[in-house]
């Protein structure tokens, strides 16, 4: 009786849709019919007079879009915390990744999982953990009070922060070089790759990563979970300098150097180089897209310090040659 009741549903449903096939056939019809037309307008466009002129206008912005391009690859992508003591109790509790490979996205917002880092814990550490980030992130995932350290958060923070800094100076070259073009709203909604490959921009195949820091809890029979969720990003980065700065101050008091790099002291930096930079004189108030670092006179490789007079501006070239001399 129940297969009479399915076969009888499956017969209407078929005679229903039979019925639309016109329907069908012509929804289909009217879109491959705008495919083509929109087709015809897109090498229209790429073939006018007025592009091939707006894409010589624009040729000198292109070829600086793309030196800046190739250099961050320069710039290592190092956003990960890796512990230098105990390094053998805990690395079960993190995993190293290779951000090599990671492919291009054009929201530097967006932000891949990291499932590495993650700690199975209580009801209770996860709830603390959100209240007191900081200091649950350096107690379980073993980020203790050392100069090392230290060094190491100012190292990935720098890091970061250059390269939070360069792309967004390419994404506002690529705004730029766009406004200049002024395509047609659909060239640039639906041809953008196309769009951006004839005039000859290479957008890099890098992407914006922060790792991440999980604490989980699971119920034993896995039915409710709960997470705190920490980014390690420019941020946490600071404030987990300040914590570890703080206790080092702690250990040993009188030797406690406070002189940490922040995003304030960057700005600081800057405005009072004038947004120029020290070593050509190249400015933002010539090119406002200028794209500018902060550079240690003395490397903190060779002890430089964090501090107003260890610190210049530098245009992306002049911190280019210089690094390259250091190597
Ligand atoms: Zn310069």
């Amino acid at each position: 009786m129940q297969i009479l009741i399915v076969i009888v549903i499956i017969v209407v449903l078929l005679a229903f849709l039979l019925s639309l096939w016109p329907f069908i056939l012509g929804f289909i019809g009217i879109y491959i019919i705008h495919r083509i037309i929109r087709n015809i307008r897109k090498n229209r466009y790429f073939n006018s007079e007025e592009f091939i002129q707006h894409t010589s206008k624009i040729e000198a912005t292109v070829i600086e879009y793309n030196e800046i391009s190739e250099y961050i690859n320069n710039i290592p992508k190092n956003n990960q915390f890796i512990p230098t003591n105990n390094a053998k109790d805990h690395s079960h509790l993190v995993t190293f990744e290779n951000t090599s490979n990671h492919k291009y996205v054009r929201d530097r917002n967006e932000k891949s999982i990291n499932t590495g880092n993650i700690y199975s814990t209580s009801l209770q550490v996860v709830r603390k953990a959100s209240e007191e980030p900081i200091k649950y992130l350096c107690k379980y995932f073993d980020i203790k009070a050392t100069q090392n350290n230290l060094d190491q958060l100012q190292e990935i923070g720098n890091d970061i922060s250059r390269m939070e800094n360069t792309i967004e100076n390419l994404q506002l070259r690529q705004k730029e070089i766009e406004d200049n073009l002024n395509p047609p709203k659909f060239i640039l909604k639906h041809y953008h790759k196309e769009l951006m490959s004839k005039i000859g921009v290479n957008i890099p195949p890098i992407e914006l990563k922060y790792a991440q820091y999980i604490f989980e809890y699971v119920s034993a029979g896995g039915n409710s979970s709960q997470k705190s969720v920490i980014d390690f990003n420019g941020p946490t980065i600071e404030a987990t300098s300040e914590y570890i700065v703080e206790k080092i101050k702690y250990k040993n008091s009188a030797k406690g150097q406070r002189a940490l790099m922040t995003r304030s002291l960057r700005t600081v930096i800057k405005e009072r180089d004038d947004y120029t930079c020290q070593m050509c004189t190249a400015a933002v108030k010539d090119q406002n897209l200028l794209l500018l670092e902060i550079d240690h006179i003395i490397p903190v490789s060779k002890g430089g310090m964090s501090t107003l007079d260890n610190l210049q501006t530098l245009c992306w070239k002049c911190n280019r040659t210089k690094s390259n001399k250091i190597l």
